[in-house]
């Protein structure tokens, strides 16, 4: 049987809500990237860098799934050996559309999780502060706590299951990510089926070199996507 390979980013979860990074010059949420995702930020900004999670987090409790997220979900709820769905995304908007956690990747991390620093165990805190968690100290060895986020600049341990997905698939699907952290140019040319879905054109993605091209929101084109891998994999 034929796989597929769905990689989300930002744009994915614009329309619930949640403001893409490229798209405000540079800034997120008003915020220097470099202030406050970089590494190195936890010791030199510390304080402003785990606010400006704890935002994002207490942000996210109203955000709700849209259109896309719940059509990808019912792909995969359908095609569960054949779809993997890895994201760039720190939302839970997938989790809300009912996908499980171990249907899902979050490369760079997840929002509603700590991690310590210490002993690397990593702690489910819904929607709340930091400081609200067991007063930011680990239950376990009393480490420090962080936000469970790949900084800019820090090593992605999952990039590894991306690698291993990307050797196996038979079609990419990149919805809402300019490809600026992960090249999606190169992702397409290794393999036979690809389609890309972002607002507009990105000066860092070549779309030649995928199949189909969709420059429109992903709430609207994900109903034509959807047919695409349905089909796709019923004649493989
Ligand atoms: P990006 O902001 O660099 O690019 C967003 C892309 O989405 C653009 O190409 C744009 O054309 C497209 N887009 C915008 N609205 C869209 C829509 N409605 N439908 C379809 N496409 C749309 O985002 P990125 O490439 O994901 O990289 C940003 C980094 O910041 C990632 O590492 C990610 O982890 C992080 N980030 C995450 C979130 C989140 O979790 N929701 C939000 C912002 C940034």
């Amino acid at each position: 049987m034929a796989k597929v390979l769905i990689l989300s980013g930002a744009g994915l979860s614009a329309e619930s809500g949640i403001s893409t990074f490229r798209e405000a010059d540079g800034l997120w949420e008003k915020h220097r990237v470099e202030d406050v995702c970089s590494a190195g930020c936890l010791d030199t900004n510390g304080e402003a860098t785990r606010a400006f999670y704890d935002a994002r987090r207490t942000d996210l409790k109203d955000k709700k799934p849209n259109h896309a997220h719940k059509v990808l979900v019912e792909l995969k709820q359908k095609y569960p050996q054949e779809i993997s769905i890895l994201t760039q995304n720190i939302d839970d908007l997938f989790e809300k559309a009912g996908i499980k956690p171990q249907e899902i990747v979050h490369l760079h991390g997840f929002l509603p999780q700590l991690r310590c620093r210490e002993c690397e165990e990593i702690y489910e805190i819904a929607y709340v502060k930091q400081a609200e968690f067991n007063h930011g100290a680990c239950p376990k060895c009393f480490g420090e706590l962080r936000p469970n986020i790949v900084f800019f600049g820090e090593s992605a341990p999952l990039y590894e299951k991306l690698t291993s997905e990307l050797n196996e698939c038979d079609m990419i699907v990149v919805i809402g990510t300019s490809g600026n952290v992960l090249d999606v140019t190169y992702f397409a040319q290794l393999c036979d089926y690809s389609i890309l879905n972002n607002l507009e054109p990105s000066s860092a993605i070549d779309d030649k070199y995928f199949t189909k091209v969709y420059y429109a929101k992903a709430t609207e084109a994900i109903d034509t996507i959807a047919e695409l891998i349905e089909e796709f994999l019923e004649n493989a």
